[in-house]
């Protein structure tokens, strides 16, 4: 991804937020700054759709990455590592 400031923005980590949400944290190569920025939480289509795999005894994935993308258990949350979103509880 290019940055603003002509270098590009490096993925530093996703932080995931109470309430489902997530920040991506990006930095520039070239500037050094920092930026963030919020991937919105799981819809109610999508959050359906991984409760659905799970009762059927199935290992869900992603809703937005794919099935190649397993979700993983956070504390009482099912997320996504690459987008950071909860998409179930458990
Ligand atoms: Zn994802």
């Amino acid at each position: 991804m290019e940055s603003p400031t002509g270098g590009f923005l490096i993925l530093l980590g996703i932080r995931p937020q109470d309430g489902g949400t997530a920040v991506g944290v990006f930095e520039c190569s070239a500037s050094s700054l920092r930026y963030e920025i919020v991937i919105p939480k799981a819809t109610r289509t999508e959050r359906k759709k991984v409760r659905d795999v799970l009762q059927q005894g199935g290992d869900p994935g992603c809703p937005r990455h794919g099935p190649d993308f397993r979700l993983v258990r956070a504390g009482k949350n099912l997320v996504c590592s690459n987008c950071g979103v909860a998409y179930a509880r458990v």
